[in-house]
């Protein structure tokens, strides 16, 4: 497992998640503050489900969200365990039919 990093956008320190609650079981809002005292930056925060990036393997029918397009999945693989990156401008960004090249090929069912 690792933490989120969170790093304030004033002093580029590292920010704690003071406290959190869970608005939508999609959506958790959290409030955020930096650990530099002499900053001290606080905001509030959102983190959300988007896309479904590999089926679950004790799938709930009523939990559904749509399945990442290539260039997410692109993306997930670029966002290595213990990397520190800001979240990239393209976030949201869903389209299809560009998946031929990667090596983690969607998974189609079929049911
Ligand atoms: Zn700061």
């Amino acid at each position: 497992m690792s933490t989120y990093k969170l790093v304030c956008p004033h002093c580029k320190s590292r920010m704690r998640i003071r406290t959190s609650e869970g608005r939508h079981i999609f959506l958790r809002v959290a409030y955020l503050q930096c650990t530099t005292e002499a900053c001290g930056w606080s905001v509030r925060a959102e983190f959300e489900m988007t896309h479904e990036l590999s089926p679950s393997g004790m799938p709930d029918p009523t939990v559904r969200l749509p399945c990442a397009g290539g260039e997410l999945r692109q993306a997930a693989l670029r966002a290595e365990p213990g990397q520190s990156k800001a979240p990239s401008e393209k976030r949201g960004v869903h389209r299809k039919g560009k998946a031929a090249s990667v090596p983690f090929a969607p998974q189609l069912s079929k049911a």
